[in-house]
């Protein structure tokens, strides 16, 4: 099962179980789509995996299956 991490690695900015601005690799680090995007150019930095669209769950899954919310953060950021 997905953890669906509730931030961005690279900025640290929120990222809702169903935001579809969620973009993850198939180890789910976790990324906005703007850094995914423009900063990462779609490969993830930690395994050099491409950054698809996180699948959302639905709402009334939600309450038996919740979202992780232990925030993983690059320490250094992504920036170039
Ligand atoms: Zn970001
Ligand atoms: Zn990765």
């Amino acid at each position: 099962m997905l953890q669906l991490r509730p931030n961005c690695e690279c900025c640290d900015r929120d990222l809702a179980p169903d935001s579809t601005e969620a973009r993850i690799c198939s180890f789910e680090c976790t990324f906005c789509e703007a850094c995914a995007g423009a900063v990462l150019g779609g490969r993830c930095p930690n395994c050099g995996g491409e950054l698809v669209p996180r699948p959302r769950r639905p709402a009334a899954k939600l309450a038996r299956f919740p979202a992780s919310t232990e925030r993983v953060l690059k320490p250094s950021g992504c920036g170039r």
